[in-house]
């Protein structure tokens, strides 16, 4: 706004300066065209003058009518160009000059007047003293030997007309030239158009005329004494002597016109004429001068005027330039304060947003682009601090720890959960080389893992990302921690920024190595129940036999006479042997109850966490297996009292049988369903649904027992061990044909805290 007013302003001063100044030229220029046009009537004016004169003059010496004509026609000529005096538009021009115009006008009437009467006095002087006649005849003297003199020059050949000869006829023709001027000088002179003292005038004309005359006598005399005279040829000889003939007579005639106009009785009044026209032309030379001397003046007045104009356009230029150079200053001031300050305060802001410095603007502009432009900044500054805020807390509460790396491989970026895994606190780390956080001998590896040398077909690789790698990294407190990497490579600027994000798979790898162990467990203890059935079926086999063999030789001891000699050896081996068949039955018994489970261990367990882990112990053990089982258990949890281990190895079992029973089918048409649920009678039940061929009907009865098995390599124990085992915890297991085909295996068992102790419920009824 201030700076619009201040240019405004400006424009105005500039206007009105502009403005003065044109019109002071205008002005300048107008007075110089009136001049101008005054000095050229002025000029002409000043010829018409000086022909005034001349006619007047000639007229004085010759009065005849034709000089008499000339005298008026170039006195009307005079007035007529004072005449145009007026009619120029003087405009601004000084009265004086007008002034000085008026007196000029009344000196020219005066002049004519005076002159008028000069002519007349002149006119009644020719009709006593006829001095005209005498000129006439003068002048036909002067033309006769002007001719003479060029006919020789001209018609004689150079080889006819010697050097001197010519030279002395050419002076002898400029001499009598300068003898004519200076009689009628002489005659102007007695008339009275001259001013000053007409006698001594008088006399010098005439001493000038005679000396003419004596160098015209002595070049004619030289003539006739040159010595190439005989070369002349006759007709030149005749032409040098009628000119020397007619000179001798002008020259006399001259003399008597000198002597007439010498002539002590000459009229009084054209002695007095000169009394007359002198004045006459005086006066009019004063007011003529006059009249010069003011164009003159006006012609300064006019300059002064424009020097004036030149000194006020200076001082104009100067103050413009003052003002100019204010208001310039000015104006980058408020540009500076309302623009240029603002902007670079921005600029400065965000290079300190880019710099991750914190920024802010203090300056707020009055512009309103500028305004807004601030605004807007902040208003983006704000969001990205809150996006940098959102990304900070997002890093920092990340679970992965994150770790962005230059290209010359040193840490810019570390965040809360790398400061936990590693041990160090961002501050400490920041800047260095990530070669810190590496043990020695995974070095290597991990160039590898930048160049993208290390590829995903590492044995290591968990197969999700090309780039993710399970190495150890070092803590601060030189701790080795398996971690699994994954780096990815973004450019930014040019330069390469990886970000590495880095996971603590020790957990992971702990949980493994239990399961692992769990596994093996489970097989030992599947190897042990197997052991334990297979004695417990031993033993049932050969009891009988044993028992049989004990009271067979029992009886033969008892017909044996123990008095006769023959048979006390008999009953002596028959009693080893009853012995050693008690020791083989006592061995079997002890075999067992050994065999029997007696690392019974009963926990109180969610039978739901069972199914899940059980489900999951499948399936690392058995990786290509599909589909996934399903599961639809209970909500609620469902707590018994078991051996957790011996449950788990019946869910195993039935999982595995039903995946070997779907075997041979198509993936596409394979199930495998696993439920949980309370019972009507209180019963925790669980039901392995599968998809399989189901179970013949001729063998429906004799999957439980010990040893059946269809599958080429089966035990056929799996079923019976798991039926031994619900039965050994109160409960009851059963198969069921599927209507829709498959199988579908469950059991029951009595939730914690219920009455354990009760009989297991009829199967049929369950079912
Ligand atoms: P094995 O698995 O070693 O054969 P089992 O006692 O576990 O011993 O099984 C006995 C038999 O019962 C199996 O050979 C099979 O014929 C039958 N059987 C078990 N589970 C299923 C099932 N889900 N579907 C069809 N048949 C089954």
């Amino acid at each position: 706004m201030v700076a619009l007013m201040l240019f405004i302003l400006l424009a105005i001063i500039t206007v009105f300066g502009w403005y003065s100044v044109q019109r002071g030229v205008h002005e300048h220029h107008h007075d110089m065209e009136v001049l101008r046009d005054i000095e050229n009537v002025f000029h002409e004016f000043n010829t018409r003058y000086q022909n005034v004169k001349f006619t007047t003059m000639e007229f004085m010496i010759e009065p005849d009518k034709k000089h008499h004509q000339a005298y008026l026609d170039s006195l009307d000529n005079l007035i007529r160009t004072f005449e145009q005096f007026n009619r120029i538009n003087h405009g601004n021009i000084d009265h004086g000059f007008l002034e000085q115009l008026d007196q000029l006008g009344k000196n020219i009437e005066q002049c004519r007047t005076e002159l008028d009467q000069a002519v007349k006095v002149r006119l009644d002087a020719e009709k006593t003293f006829p001095f005209t006649t005498i000129m006439l005849a003068l002048n036909t003297d002067n033309i006769e030997i002007l001719s003479l003199i060029n006919n020789i020059l001209l018609s004689a050949s150079r080889e006819d007309l010697p050097y001197e000869t010519r030279t002395r006829l050419s002076d002898i023709r400029y001499t009598w030239v300068r003898m004519m001027a200076e009689f009628r000088l002489l005659v102007s002179v007695r008339f009275g158009i001259f001013t000053g003292d007409w006698t001594a005038a008088f006399r010098d004309r005439v001493n000038n005329i005679k000396m003419y005359f004596s160098r015209l006598d002595q070049l004619l005399e030289e003539l006739k004494q040159e010595k190439d005279r005989d070369r002349l040829s006759l007709e030149i000889e005749a032409d040098i002597a009628s000119l020397n003939r007619q000179i001798e007579d002008a020259v006399q005639y001259y003399r008597y016109a000198i002597s007439m106009l010498n002539a002590p009785d000459w009229r009084q009044d054209i002695v007095l004429l000169g009394e007359k026209i002198r004045p006459a032309f005086e006066h009019l030379d004063s007011s003529f001068n006059q009249l010069h001397i003011k164009i003159e003046d006006i012609r300064t007045a006019s300059m002064m005027q424009l020097t004036s104009l030149a000194r006020q356009l200076s001082d104009s230029l100067w103050f413009l330039f003052a003002v100019g150079s204010l208001l310039i200053l000015l104006g980058y001031i408020i540009f500076s304060r309302t623009i240029l300050m603002p902007i670079s305060q921005v600029a400065q802001a965000l290079e300190d947003e880019a710099g991750g410095r914190k920024a802010s603007i203090k300056t707020r502009s009055s512009a309103q682009e500028i305004r807004q432009l601030t605004e807007a900044f902040d208003k983006m500054r704000r969001q990205v601090q809150s996006r940098q805020q959102r990304l900070v807390n997002i890093l920092d509460n990340a679970a992965e720890a994150i770790i962005t790396i230059d290209s010359q491989g040193n840490i810019e970026t570390f965040n809360a959960a790398a400061e936990q895994l590693f041990g160090y606190r961002a501050e400490e780390v920041l800047g260095k080389s990530v070669r810190i956080l590496i043990p020695e001998e995974n070095l290597e590896n991990y160039r590898l893992l930048l160049t993208g040398q290390l590829v995903s077909d590492d044995s290591k690789s968990n197969g999700e990302s090309a780039r993710a790698f399970e190495i150890d990294i070092l803590t601060k407190s030189a701790r080795r921690v398996p971690v699994s990497i994954k780096i990815s490579k973004t450019l930014i600027d040019g330069s390469t920024l990886y970000t590495a994000l880095v996971v603590d798979i020790s957990e992971r790898l702990a949980r493994e190595k239990e399961r692992q162990e769990h596994i093996a467990e489970m097989a030992h203890a599947g190897r042990l129940s197997i052991m334990g059935e297979m004695a417990a079926g031993i033993a049932h086999e050969l009891n009988q036999p044993l028992a049989a063999m004990s009271l067979y030789l029992q009886a033969s001891l008892r017909r044996c006479d123990p008095e006769a000699d023959t048979c006390k050896d008999i009953i002596k081996a028959v009693n080893s042997s009853i012995e050693q068949v008690e020791r083989a039955s006592e061995i079997i018994r002890k075999m067992r109850s050994f065999a029997h489970r007696e690392t019974f261990h009963l926990e109180q367990a969610d039978l739901n966490n069972i199914i899940r882990k059980s489900v999951d112990l499948v399936l690392i053990s058995q990786q290509n297996i599909s589909p996934r089982p399903e599961l639809e258990l209970e909500p609620s949890s469902l707590v018994v009292n078991v051996d957790v281990l011996q449950i788990e190895q019946v869910m195993i079992n039935l999982i595995r049988n039903a995946f070997d029973a779907m075997q041979d089918i198509a993936e596409e048409q394979r199930s495998l369903l696993i439920k949980s649920e309370i019972d009507d009678k209180g019963y925790v039940r669980v039901s392995v649904y599968d998809a399989g061929e189901g179970v013949s009907r001729e063998n429906v009865d004799r999957i439980f027992d010990t040893y059946f098995t269809t599958k080429a390599d089966g035990l056929g124990m799996g079923l019976s061990i798991c039926r031994s085992i619900i039965e050994e915890h109160n409960g009851v297991l059963w198969y069921r044909e599927r209507e829709e085909g498959g199988s579908q295996f469950c059991f029951i068992l009595p939730l914690a805290g219920s009455d354990n102790d009760r009989p297991p419920p009829d199967r049929q009824e369950t079912g």
